[in-house]
């Protein structure tokens, strides 16, 4: 039995029970559906993570947000903080600059017995709102 070309409702040509043209287009929504949720789902579970931070770190890079979470955890674990090339303030030695990347700065507090994260500034930022005691 030749098969034969027959038009779907849907408009368009083609052999068999349903128009495989519009069955793969559903699959590929269901499949951007499925993904969309996914990453709506990730997005929600790394916003949850920023609630256990000791400092704001959210808007920052991914990245950046990691390196100070390790820094922060090791400060706050009793790492000295030259041990990540910190540096003390010239024109306010109670502030101490530790520098995550090249652009991102991690400020701290030298508040007597320890270290106090403040907060992490870009290079930019940190240039122009020098941090104050
Ligand atoms: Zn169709």
């Amino acid at each position: 039995m030749p098969r034969r070309r027959k038009q779907f409702p849907c408009g368009h040509q083609g052999y068999g029970q349903v128009c495989h043209r519009c069955a793969q287009l559903q699959d590929a929504k269901a499949r951007e559906a499925t993904e969309r949720e996914q990453a709506r789902l990730e997005r929600q579970q790394w916003q949850a993570t920023f609630a256990d931070d000791l400092i704001d770190l959210q808007g920052l890079p991914k990245t950046i947000v990691l390196k100070a979470r390790q820094v922060i955890a090791e400060l706050v674990a009793g790492t000295d903080y030259r041990q990540f090339k910190g540096k003390r303030l010239n024109h306010d030695r109670s502030v101490i600059s530790i520098p995550l990347t090249y652009d991102y700065r991690l400020i701290c507090h030298d508040v007597g017995d320890r270290i106090e994260p403040r907060s992490v500034l870009s290079h930019e930022e940190y240039n122009v709102k020098k941090p104050r005691g």
